[in-house]
């Protein structure tokens, strides 16, 4: 299945697990594996702490320090360092699924990626 969201900066880190989670329920899965790709060359996917909201904003401030907008890059677009930090961060993950649940550590969440907001942003789910 694919699934949009309206991002609404220009840099953020959006919790999709709720997301995910309602579509491991829809689909029935008990047992598996739940393949999450971002299909965007500057968006991304990955997992991180959630229960102090001050380390997916870490996150995206280090990756602005490593990574800064401006640093000559050739890409006409203007926009290399969301190309950047999207590499950097990688395209998927895949998250084992018990009891119908998405199998997270008690800090984990899903974030979506935002590196070049705001625009409309898929998100695929396969199950396996
Ligand atoms: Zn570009």
């Amino acid at each position: 299945m694919i699934f949009t969201l309206q991002t609404n900066k220009k840099t953020e880190m959006i919790d999709i697990t709720p997301t995910i989670a309602r579509a491991i329920s829809s689909e029935g899965i008990t047992d598996g594996f739940c393949f999450v790709f971002v299909p965007h060359t500057t968006a991304a996917v990955t997992i991180n702490e959630n229960a102090d909201p001050d380390v997916p904003e870490d996150l995206r401030t280090i990756l602005e320090k490593i990574v800064p907008w401006e640093d000559g890059y050739r890409h006409l677009e203007g926009n290399s360092a969301a190309h950047m930090k999207t590499t950097l961060v990688g395209s998927s993950e895949v998250i084992a699924v018990e009891k119908g649940k998405p199998v997270l550590g008690t800090w984990q969440s899903i974030f979506l990626c935002e590196f070049d907001g705001p625009r409309n942003r898929k998100v695929v789910v396969k199950f396996s």
